[in-house]
């Protein structure tokens, strides 16, 4: 008898760990494939107006100088801000995104932003593309402890979702340090910078930084 109570007991147990096995196997099988993520170089807008409206969500910019092309790395330090979020996203590698954006740019295939971004993300299989304007880009004159003139800047950040072509979400920034304190203690950076001038890209990275905290995960791309 007491074999027999073992014996059902061991197949009880034996069943319900083939049961569990079977249902994490079902669990990974339906597990969904990650939304993938393009990062499009940066487009600066040299307007030369006092005021510009972005082409893709219509915000309205005082527009200044953009000096020097700070495009790539712009482009880089929003790569790793989205990259230190840790969304579960598949990140499309810059190099595949930005071979198919050239070559949609030379087959000029639309002047506008919004139908250029759809046709990129539908060429990269993507599911969301991020992309940013910048509006005024101006360098400090002078060094870290005395300027003529504090750096400027002016961005946004956008996420179009592929399926429909729709902005799902948008950052703005635009920042001139007007104090040695004052807009680092907005910004956060006094307890790592200490108080200085900060150089355009330095504004701009805590700006990216300050907007990528509330960029969204996959979910709004479905
Ligand atoms: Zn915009």
């Amino acid at each position: 008898m007491k074999t027999w109570k073992l014996l059902s007991l061991s197949l009880a147990l034996g069943a319900g760990v083939l049961w569990a096995f079977m249902a994490c196997g079902d669990l990974w099988a339906d597990q969904p494939a990650k939304k993938r993520l393009a990062l499009v170089p940066f487009q600066l807008e040299r307007s030369g107006a006092a005021l510009v409206r972005c082409r893709a969500c219509g915000n309205v910019h005082q527009a200044g100088a953009i000096e020097g092309d700070p495009a790539e790395n712009l482009t880089r330090i929003a790569w790793d801000l989205l990259l230190e979020q840790e969304k579960d996203y598949e990140f499309i590698n810059p190099g595949q995104v930005e071979g198919v954006y050239q070559s949609l740019l030379a087959k000029k295939i639309d002047t506008d932003i919004l139908p250029l971004i759809k046709a990129l993300g539908q060429a990269l299989k993507a599911d969301g593309v991020v992309w940013g304007e910048v509006f005024r880009f101006e360098e400090r004159r002078g060094s870290a402890f005395a300027i003529d003139r504090p750096a400027s800047v002016s961005l946004d950040l956008h996420l179009m979702r592929v399926s429909d072509g729709t902005l799902v979400w948008k950052g703005q920034f635009s920042e001139t340090q007007k104090s040695l304190s004052e807009n680092l203690f907005q910004l956060g950076e006094t307890t790592r910078r200490g108080l200085r001038w900060m150089t355009a890209e330095e504004l701009a990275r805590s700006g990216l930084k300050n907007m990528t905290r509330d960029f969204p995960g996959p979910s709004l791309l479905q």
